[in-house]
């Protein structure tokens, strides 16, 4: 195990530093118990690429992207188990290398397993990435190993849990067979594609929408499951599609001064970028997932209800377009859907749910972007809930309105991790932990 002293932890998008005492680089599970069992206070984290602050802020922290080995493949049973630090690309090669999918993914390969089962990431036309594991070795706060399964009461508790209950250490996924999708791409006006959300849903394997506000238009993927074999008539669409998110940064480089830039830049944009129809076939994580991002950039995203979208779309449009608010939003939104689970701090607890990101294409000056507190305004008053990895302001009061099971949750936290050892100053406030007598952080 490495071991490094006196350093400053910083995200992926730098937005977040910490200043740590010791980091600690684990490669084997009995490293890791050692580790949480020897410290008061510690925070684990992964490829650093979430927006909250919810990986570093103690002491003490744990690198778990040095634990990423896969341990077996179970061919009978389509599982495979690996330690959380594997980077989901190298899962998602090792399993389509065996001829098998997780048939929801999220857009962005780069992120480690723990990292993204930890703050329930998601992609579309499907369930949360966590809802596809069916064990997983938890290392609680004592060092202890408590191997969650399928049927044991807590795992409903642990799928999305943000690190709060245990250190995941090694983790086994389910996986189906793989298939192709056949892809199709193109812009549509506002009051055409919301209307058929539910009916596309039906008929679609997958259905995402790149809402571009300020435009009246969305931009439309679906995806049909199809034989391998079948020939397509293929069309990536221009050369220079290319380069749209170099030019946005471009384009929005004054936008934090000048917010109304933003409703210019977009209508560029839009024609330019998301005007052309696009046909493409591929696996689900070739067709559908970004392989490489040019520049960082900073992420919120909040969940509805499938029922209660439209309303909350509208009311949202309706607040972005007045010129008196400074809410102007980069392009795109990306609209998402996902299928109802029993995790207990899952978006789609109970329903099913659409989920609706909104991006600041400048990092460094997303304190000032008010679309963030736009969005996250409309979207709780609605019962909205928020993406554990990106940006937003609510805390245990407005959480617990809008998580069934916040409660519950916060009760199995405290039997296991009584000292709050795994709690840094984001998740103290998040939960209202009660600061404990020679506890500092908070
Ligand atoms: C460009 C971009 C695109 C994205 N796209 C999507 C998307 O399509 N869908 C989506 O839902 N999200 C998306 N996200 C959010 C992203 O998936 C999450 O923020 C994810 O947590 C990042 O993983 P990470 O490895 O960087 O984790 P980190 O940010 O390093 O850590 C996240 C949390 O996981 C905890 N953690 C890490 N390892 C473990 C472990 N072994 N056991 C328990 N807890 C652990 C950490 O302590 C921390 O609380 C995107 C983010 C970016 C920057």
């Amino acid at each position: 195990m490495k071991q490094k002293n006196n350093g400053t932890w910083v995200s992926w998008n730098e937005n977040l530093k910490h200043n740590y005492k010791t980091m600690y680089s684990i490669t084997k599970e009995d490293e890791l118990q050692e580790v949480i069992a020897n410290n008061e206070k510690i925070r684990f984290f992964g490829s650093k690429q979430s927006s909250a602050d919810i990986a570093a802020g103690t002491d003490a922290i744990i690198n778990m992207s040095t634990y990423n080995k896969i341990i077996s493949y179970d061919y009978n049973l389509k599982t495979i188990t690996v330690e959380s630090g594997l980077i989901l690309s190298e899962l998602l090669e090792a399993i389509e290398s065996v001829g098998w999918c997780i048939p929801c993914l999220p857009d962005i390969n780069t992120i480690t397993i723990g990292g993204a089962l930890a703050t329930g990431t998601h992609g579309t036309s499907g369930k949360l990435l966590a809802e596809y594991m069916t064990e997983c070795r938890l290392i609680l706060a004592d060092g202890t190993i408590r191997t969650v399964a399928k049927e044991d009461e807590l795992m409903d508790a642990v799928k999305v849990s943000l690190g709060m209950l245990g250190v995941m250490s090694t983790i086994t996924f389910q996986c189906e067979p793989a298939y192709t999708l056949h892809i199709k791409e193109r812009p549509e006006n506002d009051s055409e594609w919301l209307p058929k959300i539910k009916s596309r849903l039906k008929k679609h394997d997958f259905l995402r929408i790149l809402w571009l506000p300020h435009t009246n238009k969305g931009y439309v993927i679906t995806g049909d499951k199809i034989d391998p074999e079948k020939e397509i008539t293929e069309n990536k669409g221009p050369n220079y599609l290319k380069h749209r998110r170099n030019t946005s940064k471009f384009l929005y480089k004054y936008s934090h001064k000048f917010p109304w830039i933003t409703a210019i830049a977009n209508k560029i944009l839009a024609k330019a970028f998301f005007s052309s129809k696009k046909e493409h076939k591929g696996t689900l994580y070739q067709a559908t997932v970004t392989k490489s991002r040019g520049s960082t950039l900073e992420l919120a995203e909040w969940t509805i209800a499938l029922d209660k979208f439209p309303e909350v779309f509208n009311e949202l449009k309706t607040e972005i377009n007045k010129w008196s608010n400074k809410s102007f939003i980069h392009i795109p939104m990306d609209v998402r859907f996902v299928y109802q689970d029993n995790s207990w701090l899952s978006y789609a607890y109970k329903q099913d749910t659409v989920t609706m990101g909104c991006v600041s294409r400048n990092a460094a000056t997303a304190d000032t972007y008010e679309a963030f507190k736009s969005i996250e305004k409309i979207f709780l008053k609605h019962g909205g809930r928020p993406h554990w990895g990106k940006r937003f302001s609510a805390k245990d009061i407005q959480l617990s309105k809008v998580y069934p099971k916040w409660g519950a949750f916060k009760e199995i936290r405290e039997k296991l991790d009584p000292t709050n050892k795994f709690l840094n100053p984001y998740l103290t406030k998040l939960v209202a932990a009660k600061t404990l007598v020679n506890e500092t952080a908070a």
